[in-house]
């Protein structure tokens, strides 16, 4: 069974993030960037089911820059075995990443799609459930639990309400929620074997898929800065307060 996993190059969780001047977007140059943390979690489930032998192969696809390479890199140093990038650059939008997935879902057909539930740059979450209607699959989002066996997977959502399990045909999709696993880090070794792993390089022409954003961002700016608190002597101060100042009780 093929697995494809797609990775996305994202500002570093870490980052404290900073709108740019101009208010079009989030600056990102001199930023660190990694892969998308939910992205390393289905990295590690798809080499985690290579491991128990319910997995032949496993392909990381990024969509993005030439330097998404590093995090094609990464994916293979963690267990993937070969990359593809697909080289856009500028803002792609989830539609136009799940029409690029369906091609190589088309060209590649594995058995299994996992993917992050959502990048934490723009919070989507959206891409693997654009990708499961173009392609006609089942999904099992917010995954916290996969089994593999007998042509189906088992796929334990967290919801709302708690937790819910779903039973997916293969083919199907798999989006990763925070409690799936804990990735593992590349060691050493691993990533100097990553460096000899293909990564094939194609543009979304080649794919017949045009690219280009439909979407236009008006303004994008920071959240309100909180007024500092206020530090009451007494229980009836603070109800007065909250009666008088605040006007909510
Ligand atoms: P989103 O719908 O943008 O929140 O992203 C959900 C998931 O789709 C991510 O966790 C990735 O697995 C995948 N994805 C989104 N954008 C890209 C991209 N540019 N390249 C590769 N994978 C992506």
């Amino acid at each position: 069974m093929k697995i494809l996993v797609p990775v996305k190059r994202v500002v570093d969780y870490n980052v404290k993030v900073r709108v740019k001047a101009d208010g079009t977007g989030v600056e990102t140059a001199n930023v660190k960037m990694s892969m998308n943390p939910f992205d390393e979690i289905a990295v590690e489930e798809a080499v985690r089911l290579k491991e128990k032998g319910a997995a032949t192969e496993i392909i990381a696809i990024s969509v993005g820059p030439t330097a998404a390479q590093e995090q094609i890199r990464t994916a293979l140093a963690m267990g993937a075995d070969r990359g593809v990038l697909v080289e856009v650059d500028g803002v792609v939008e989830p539609l136009a990443v799940a029409k690029i997935l369906k091609a190589l879902v088309d060209k590649e057909s594995p058995q299994l799609v996992i993917m992050g539930k959502q990048a934490i740059d723009d919070d989507m979450n959206a891409t693997g459930q654009m990708l499961a209607a173009l392609l006609g699959w089942g999904q099992g989002t917010f995954a916290s639990k996969v089994e593999i066996a007998d042509g189906s997977a088992k796929v334990t959502r967290e919801v709302d309400g708690g937790l819910e399990t779903v039973s997916l045909t293969l083919p199907a999709i798999v989006t990763a929620d925070l409690r799936l696993n804990e990735p593992r880090y590349a060691s050493l070794p691993n990533i100097m074997k990553a460096r000899k792993k293909p990564i094939e390089t194609v543009k979304p022409a080649d794919l017949g898929i045009d690219a280009s954003p439909r979407l236009t961002v008006l303004k994008v700016e920071e959240p309100p800065k909180r007024s500092a608190g206020k530090k009451v002597g007494s229980v009836a101060e603070l109800v007065d307060k909250l009666r008088n100042e605040a006007k909510v009780i």
